[in-house]
């Protein structure tokens, strides 16, 4: 009851602010992070017609897969990812927004298995040079984007960023404005992407307003989490 109270509230958010933003709200998509809560808080927000749902622990993941593989589900990869787990999220998810290292997208590539379609990945950006954060550097992203568009196991979507959080509106602004510069940057440089991932429970509206296409969020969904997130 509370998630299908709370999912309302959020798609009208995102919906307020296309409006401020003047953008049709179709363009932006809505990925319910339900890391640390069960099977059944997924299936509640299922039911209300949610199909993307984002997780970090990959294990966890692939248990809530696994258990809801009749719902056919979208399932996004969010978390860090160490070189011997991508085996597993190879073979079980849909998307994978945390490639920071080359080395991780050659693996997801590889063991990507060729009976499924390729795995849908963003790059993450280390938007402000945060050094709790994983991702590449902003001048390395065309570089890494190229190379990641050229692996045959992976298609290439877009970037994500997980910027520092800030209590000055400002600046929670500016640093969104700085992704969606970039990510305007890589497309004109031949690369032809469709998602920005950027934008949480806190900061969704500074996000879309900055032109953000996928908004990833938790705690305004499916309440506080006890277990810290994990986000480097
Ligand atoms: C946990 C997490 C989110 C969701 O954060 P909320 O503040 O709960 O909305 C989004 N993105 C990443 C990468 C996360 O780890």
């Amino acid at each position: 009851m509370t998630i299908a109270v709370n999912l309302q509230t959020v798609r009208q958010r995102i919906e307020q602010a296309c409006a401020a933003a003047d953008r049709l709200p179709t363009t932006v998509h809505l990925l319910a992070v339900s890391k640390t809560f069960p099977a059944e808080a997924v299936a509640q927000a299922a039911a209300m017609g949610q199909r993307d749902f984002g997780e970090n622990y990959i294990q966890e993941g692939v248990d809530k897969i696994a258990a809801l593989a009749h719902l056919g589900l979208t399932w996004h990869c969010i978390g860090p990812l160490q070189s011997n787990k991508t085996r597993l999220v190879a073979e079980h998810f849909d998307w994978v927004h945390s490639v920071d290292r080359l080395k991780i997208a050659q693996r997801l590539s590889e063991q990507r298995p060729s009976t499924l379609a390729p795995l849908n990945v963003c790059i993450q950006v280390n938007i402000d040079a945060s050094p709790s954060k994983a991702g590449f550097a902003p001048q390395e992203a065309l570089a890494m984007a190229h190379a990641v568009a050229l692996m045959p196991g992976l298609r290439l979507r877009g970037i994500m960023t997980i910027p520092e959080p800030t209590h000055e509106p400002a600046e929670t602004l500016a640093v969104h404005q700085r992704t969606k510069a970039l990510f305007d940057h890589l497309r004109a440089n031949g690369l032809a992407l469709d998602t920005l991932s950027m934008g949480m429970s806190a900061d969704l509206e500074a996000a879309v307003q900055a032109g953000s296409t996928m908004v990833r969020v938790g705690s305004a969904i499916f309440g506080g989490r006890t277990t810290p997130p994990l986000t480097r």
